[in-house]
């Protein structure tokens, strides 16, 4: 897949279908929170992603894995500061994009047993937000981006 091709690297050009406000990023990795679509998004569910096409953790250059982990420490240094957590997750799940990416996200203070590790987005309860709600609350996780 070519640069001109990859929805993400149309989204990093801030062009496409995709396209859409981020938190922080350098020359290799991007933060952007989980954007809602035709609904709302449960607040606090952010991606760290590489610039480069890396598909898979293994495929880091040591530059990028040093700019993965500073961001994510720094997303969850954010997350825990600006919103009521129990816990903050970081999970790399990746399949079929050509970006690696890597989640960071919160599980809410409250969130019942049942919904685990993985699924704490699905508690209904958990405070959501529309676009607005999600620009806000990036604006407030900016300043934790040290680099
Ligand atoms: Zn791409």
């Amino acid at each position: 897949m070519s640069g001109e091709e990859c929805l993400i690297c149309a989204q990093l050009r801030d062009e496409g279908p995709v396209a859409g406000p981020h938190i922080w990023q350098d020359e290799l990795v991007r933060v952007s929170h989980v954007r809602p679509a035709d609904r709302p998004v449960v607040l606090g569910h952010l991606v760290v992603e590489t610039r480069r096409h890396a598909v898979y953790l293994d495929g880091l250059t040591d530059a990028e894995a040093a700019a993965v982990g500073t961001a994510a420490r720094d997303a969850a240094r954010a997350l825990r500061a600006e919103l009521d957590v129990e816990f903050v997750h970081a999970a790399v799940v990746n399949a079929r994009l050509e970006h690696f990416h890597q989640h960071v996200y919160v599980r809410h203070r409250g969130t019942p047993e049942e919904y685990r590790w993985h699924s704490a987005d699905e508690w209904p309860d958990a405070p959501h937000g529309d676009a607005a709600a999600v620009a806000e609350l990036s604006d407030r996780l900016r300043p934790y981006f040290t680099r």
